[in-house]
């Protein structure tokens, strides 16, 4: 496919171009060239770019994967409803981080849980959309704690703790290669999602769960 990608130049998206350009797609620079003639558009930038980028891809009619986090997603969805072309946003693109939320979740029906976020010191967002996707599924009123610092990528952690025992599910993003299946995923299936905006990676992963196997072993 014909890929404008708006962000060719950043960390994600100096990752992303060569991925996908491996993965057969060809990709033109989103600010250079803009998304006319494109089949989909990514845009991994900045929070007040994203709405700007949109309009344009919305005009010339290119269905539209979102990976920067902190943008105003309501009107995302509005303006992609009004234009009758599908919009896709994941806060996190890497499969062990949306494995995370979703332990998360589980894990939120039995004890009460802190999320504890970390990032490069130039994430321009606080908390990150990770944090805020994972505390939604987790319900009401969990606490967030951020932290930047340099040396940082992208790291969360969710304690849990009940009365004599806690719980910590970590995910570390050691490099951006972590966010390239999941991108290529969307890229693939955007077209043919509906008019406005969907949200989260785990919807274009895994098909309604099946009852879990049961356990060969028994165990503490
Ligand atoms: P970055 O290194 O700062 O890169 C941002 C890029 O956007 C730069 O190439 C910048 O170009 C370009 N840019 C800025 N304004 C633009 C505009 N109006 N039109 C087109 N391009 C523009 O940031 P990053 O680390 O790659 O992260 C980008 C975004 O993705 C952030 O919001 C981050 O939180 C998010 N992110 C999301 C995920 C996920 O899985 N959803 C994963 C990682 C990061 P100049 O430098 O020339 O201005």
């Amino acid at each position: 496919m014909r890929v404008c990608l708006f962000g060719a130049t950043g960390k994600v998206g100096s990752v992303l171009g060569p991925a996908l350009e491996r993965a057969g797609h060809t990709v033109v620079d989103g600010r250079a060239a803009g998304p006319d003639g494109c089949e989909v558009a990514i845009d991994f930038t900045r929070p007040d770019a994203v709405l700007e980028n949109a309009a344009k891809c919305l005009a010339a009619g290119v269905p539209l994967v979102v990976g920067t986090t902190g943008c105003d997603l309501g009107e995302l969805d509005r303006r992609a409803r009004e234009a009758g072309l599908p919009c896709f946003y994941a806060p996190n693109f890497a499969i062990g981080a949306v494995l995370m939320m979703r332990f998360a979740a589980e894990a939120s029906a039995s004890f009460r849980g802190e999320i504890v976020e970390l990032h490069a010191e130039t994430k321009l967002d606080a908390p990150s959309g990770t944090a805020k996707a994972t505390a939604e599924r987790m319900g009401e009123g969990v606490p967030i704690h951020s932290v930047r610092l340099p040396g940082l990528v992208a790291h969360q952690e969710v304690i849990f703790g009940g009365p004599g025992e806690t719980l910590t599910i970590r995910h570390d993003t050691t490099s951006r290669e972590a966010f390239v299946p999941g991108v290529l995923r969307a890229v693939e299936a955007v077209s043919g999602l509906p008019a406005g905006l969907t949200v989260g990676l785990e919807s274009l992963l895994w098909p309604p769960r099946r009852p879990a196997r049961r356990p060969e072993v028994e165990g503490v």
